[in-house]
């Protein structure tokens, strides 16, 4: 017994296997075991009788098994796998957003038997160190676990130095899984072998929704350049990847870096950053280098709630930004959500009258609106929770939540007038 299983489950439907992405915090946590010498075993399964057989065949003589979870309905699946793993006596933690914002909710459950808080990088050789007898629990940092009934909950550990910043290691995993799934051909599509990338891990900005204010304290920390090249040419010599989707949060928090990295390949890709820094020089250097779009969270077409969201934007630089890329020819994706904590009938309407108007640019693709998404210690999760919002009490109740949740699953106490305007915009 003395290999760590580390697992990323999701829900068998057809939008995840269309959409499956690395597990990129997975791959963190494995690198601190590699680095430690410690045996780690990768597994990103969907969930099927055969994927589950599998799982309890490698997890049999695991020294523990960690689940990576985010809230999300696929927290069901994480819980079927943690009952089954727990009843064949298999040391069972979760780790990850969801496990570290509610270790409370968590460990009631049974089938849970610790919660590691925070960044694997901080503490999970650790943890190993704990399940082998050397070190005791209290020098665990971030470690939730149950002792003789009682629920010990330690706090969230402070985040990791640059130094000490985990990698990526895709050679356990099988990326062929990645690369050759189904493809639907919506607009602002990319051609070609696109892998999701991530070159760094948070963001500086400060919107009052979102959990990196939370879970990275709204801190931007870039993984080495060195690594970063190491992993792209990796994929791109053993996968034949053609291009990017650059899934940092902000890639371009240090714009000269981003540059380094996306002029040196000048691959097709699309990368996520915010508004402000979107103007031509910056749109036609992208072109040059092969960026096939920009991915922006708008998220209101009201002022109001920009400002409320801190989000440092106007609608009407929305507007004259969407234009200018209109007529540069750069695609863009924009994200808009709905339903946040005091978001007013005529906010709801401009942010749903916004969308409309900006999908008829051939170029614009609108990702939502999607369903605001309450996190415990965001700035919004008070205001959500004083409206008369009722706090989840069970991993099963927090599942519904994710950003495809429905405005009438949400359990949000809106107005009637808040309901005329969804049924105007066919958003209920
Ligand atoms: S810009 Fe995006 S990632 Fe950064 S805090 Fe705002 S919502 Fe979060």
């Amino acid at each position: 017994m003395s290999h760590i299983v580390l697992v990323n489950i999701e829900n068998d439907t057809e939008k995840v296997r269309r959409q499956f992405s690395p597990p990129f915090g997975l791959l963190i946590a494995a690198s601190v075991l590699v680095r430690n010498n410690v045996d780690v075993v990768v597994r990103h399964i969907i969930n099927t009788n055969e994927s589950l057989a599998e799982l309890s065949e490698i997890c049999k003589d695991a020294l523990a098994v960690g689940f990576s979870v985010m809230t999300s309905p696929n927290l069901l699946s994480a819980i079927e796998a943690s009952k089954m793993l727990h009843n064949l006596g298999i040391f069972v933690y979760w780790a990850g957003t969801h496990a570290s914002l509610l270790p409370e909710v968590v460990l009631k459950e049974c089938y849970v038997d610790a919660v590691l808080r925070g960044e694997a990088e901080c503490n999970l050789y650790e943890f190993y160190q704990w399940r082998i007898g050397k070190i005791k629990a209290d020098n665990v940092r971030g470690l939730c676990y149950k002792k003789n009934g009682e629920v010990i909950i330690s706090p969230l550990p402070p985040l990791v130095e640059l130094s000490q910043l985990g990698y990526h290691p895709f050679e356990l995993l099988d990326i062929k899984k990645y690369v050759d799934k189904p493809v639907v051909k919506r607009k602002n599509y990319i051609p070609g072998k696109i892998l999701p990338f991530m070159t760094s891990k948070g963001c500086v900005k400060k919107c009052a929704f979102c959990y990196n204010t939370v879970v990275n304290n709204s801190k931007w920390r870039p993984y080495s350049l060195t690594s970063v090249y190491r992993e792209m040419d990796f994929l791109i010599e053993n996968y034949g990847i053609t291009g990017w989707m650059f899934y940092d949060d902000n890639i371009f928090v240090d714009p000269e870096r981003a540059w380094t990295i996306i002029e040196k390949y000048k691959m097709p890709s699309s990368v996520e950053l915010d508004l402000n820094r979107v103007n031509e020089k910056m749109v036609e250097r992208a072109l040059k280098a092969n960026v096939a779009k920009l991915y922006i969270g708008i998220e209101s077409g009201s002022d109001r709630m920009l400002k409320r969201m801190h989000k440092g934007i106007t609608v009407k630089q929305v507007r004259e930004k969407m234009q200018m890329c209109h007529n540069m020819g750069m695609n863009v994706d924009l994200s808009f959500m709905i339903l946040l904590p005091n978001e007013s009938p005529e906010d709801l309407e401009a942010t749903l009258s916004l969308t409309r108007e900006l999908e008829e640019y051939s170029n614009i693709k609108i990702d939502g609106p999607k369903c605001y998404n309450p996190y415990p210690g965001t700035e919004f999760f008070q205001e959500v929770v004083a409206s008369g919002w009722i706090i989840p009490k069970s991993n099963e109740e927090w599942a519904k939540y994710n950003r495809k949740i429905s405005a009438d699953e949400a359990g949000f106490n809106i107005s009637q007038k808040h309901i005329d305007v969804l049924k105007r915009y066919d958003v209920i």
